[in-house]
């Protein structure tokens, strides 16, 4: 057992539930170097991008490794071929059924919901970022 392992199971959790998500898969990749996120498209990458610009990640922290992950999927993906399309779709507002481009939509990091700015959650979580109301896992982001 290494020294400080007792000390750091005490400390409160610096990750939320996403951050430990990308965290996962960052080891993940770093170990294999495959990219769990092929299976799960390309509107995780936009998902885990808006993340990392969120406040809740500043305010936890970003480790050197998630950077490199995100940059290295990035290439992988070549975002700048389809990004503007992206933005362009539409989508609704999982409250109320409007109907928006995917500019203009929040989304949850780890279920399907979507939402408008008319319906944003306003529940927030101890990072700070919004909590997903629909599955209570996920925080919104964008
Ligand atoms: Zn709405
Ligand atoms: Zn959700």
């Amino acid at each position: 057992m290494k020294a400080g392992t007792t000390a750091d199971k005490l400390k409160p959790p610096l990750r939320g539930f996403t951050h430990q998500k990308y965290e996962d898969e960052a080891a993940k990749w770093e170990e294999t170097g495959q990219f769990d996120y092929f299976s799960k498209g390309r509107y995780s990458f936009v998902r885990m991008h808006l993340w990392l610009d969120s406040r809740g990640a500043r305010f936890e922290g970003v480790n050197e490794r998630l950077q490199r992950y995100y940059w290295a999927l990035k290439e992988e993906l070549k975002p700048e071929s389809w990004y503007d399309d992206f933005l362009n779709e539409r989508d609704i507002c999982r409250e109320c059924g409007e109907s928006f481009s995917y500019e203009n939509l929040s989304f949850c990091t780890f279920c399907e919901a979507n939402y408008g700015y008319c319906h944003k959650p306003g529940g927030f979580g101890t990072n700070g970022n919004p909590v997903c109301p629909l599955c209570g896992k996920g925080e919104i982001v964008g």
